[in-house]
């Protein structure tokens, strides 16, 4: 089986009980994302737009589709994703999500996207 991407969804807020999609594409992740964010190729997805919930991009590992399997059987995703857990986050989380936002800013929460952007310096031309 081939390498992909596995990639873990956290919703803005629950869904019934569930609070994550694990899911693995072995084409190019914002396509699977884009398709997703229409409502389309996981049936938990469709039902959380439905709903009006957003989710956001929280984690990536390369892999297989058997080592995805394999995640979601060990369950507790929350456990594996940065945007749950502990608060404040630590620095590896933090630095980790600030990574997939520059990779993938349409996919995360403004707070998030906010902080990965480069720091641009407006001069003032001395009117200040
Ligand atoms: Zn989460």
């Amino acid at each position: 089986m081939s390498a992909g991407t596995i990639y873990l969804l956290h919703f803005e807020r629950p869904f019934s009980h569930a609070r994550h999609y694990l899911g693995w594409t072995g084409g190019p992740l914002p396509v699977r994302l884009q398709a997703h964010l229409a409502g389309q190729g996981a049936r938990l997805l469709a039902a959380v737009h439905s709903a009006g919930i957003t989710w956001f991009l929280a984690r990536t590992w390369e892999g297989t589709r058997a080592r995805e399997r394999q995640i979601k059987r060990q369950g507790g995703l929350s456990r594996s994703c940065p945007m749950c857990g502990v608060r404040p986050a630590s620095s590896a989380d933090r630095t980790a999500l600030r990574g997939l936002a520059r990779r993938y800013p349409a996919y995360m929460p403004p707070s998030i996207r906010r902080r990965a952007l480069p720091i641009v310096t407006v001069s003032t031309g001395g009117l200040l």
